[in-house]
């Protein structure tokens, strides 16, 4: 559960066209990886996925279902951002169980799904904490913990390495690749980051000014670029 089929998807802002018609088919239990320029649209794209924004044409379906009869909090998607957007006042524990009791989980489901992910993210330490106290990476722990928590079937990851370290970077990717085969959801991860797309894509698609270029395998892409533009930007350090 958790395969995405996106048919002709147009979104644009006033006058700017920003997805000319993306068309792309994600398999249950994928990890497929956006990458392309700065402005390119990936971010839009994710967040028409996860309802955050409205597409202007196409159709987005989850499991075969068309989602614009979904509201967004029952699509099972859930979202990592770049900026963590953790609630400063709240515990380590409390932004990890929001979501589910603002969808009316029981307080011992809660604690039961938080326990296990804060388990599976080693954040047992710090489960009475504030956001505040803890590294960057570990703020970026919490983050994905908040979205296990929930089970979702589809993950959205928006560049969520880029504002750690290098050593924190790599520690961080090697966790959501372990946890990519524990959970078997399906994937969707938007990285600049070239070795990020190598190392944890089923499938890398390369985006450029709102269109797709291409769609394949890391090694696809590497060995066979459709064109200068994915030669460029798969085989060359940025
Ligand atoms: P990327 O994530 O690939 O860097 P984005 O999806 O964030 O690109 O942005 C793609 C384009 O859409 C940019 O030109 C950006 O300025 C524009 N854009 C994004 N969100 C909005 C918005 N809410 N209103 C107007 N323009 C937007
Ligand atoms: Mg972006």
């Amino acid at each position: 559960m958790g395969s995405l089929q996106l048919k002709s998807i147009r979104k644009a802002f006033g006058d700017h066209e920003v997805l000319k018609g993306i068309d792309l088919e994600v398999k249950d239990g994928e990890f497929v990886i956006f990458v392309g320029p700065s402005g390119c649209g990936k971010s839009t794209l994710l967040r028409t996925i996860a309802g955050l924004e409205d597409v202007t044409s196409g159709s987005i379906r989850i499991d075969g279902q068309e989602v614009a009869s979904v509201p967004p909090a029952r699509r099972g998607i859930a979202m990592v951002f770049q900026s963590y957007a953790l609630y400063p006042h709240l515990t380590v524990k409390d932004n990890m169980g929001l979501g589910l009791k603002q969808a009316g989980t029981e307080k011992a489901e809660i604690d039961a799904r938080v326990s296990r992910a804060s388990t599976m993210l080693s954040l047992d330490p710090y489960l009475a904490r504030r956001p505040s106290e803890l590294s960057g990476g570990q703020r970026q722990r919490v983050a994905i913990g908040r979205a296990i928590v929930r089970e979702p079937k589809l993950f959205l990851f928006d560049e969520p390495l880029s504002n750690l370290d290098a050593a924190l970077r790599v520690q961080t990717r090697l966790e959501i690749a372990g946890l990519h085969r524990r959970l078997k959801a399906t994937m969707i991860y938007v990285t600049h980051d070239q070795v990020e797309a190598m190392t944890l894509a089923d499938k890398i698609v390369v985006l450029n000014a709102g269109a797709i270029e291409q769609v394949g395998s890391p090694m696809d892409l590497y060995n066979r670029p459709a064109n200068i533009f994915v030669a460029g930007f798969i085989g060359s350090p940025q």
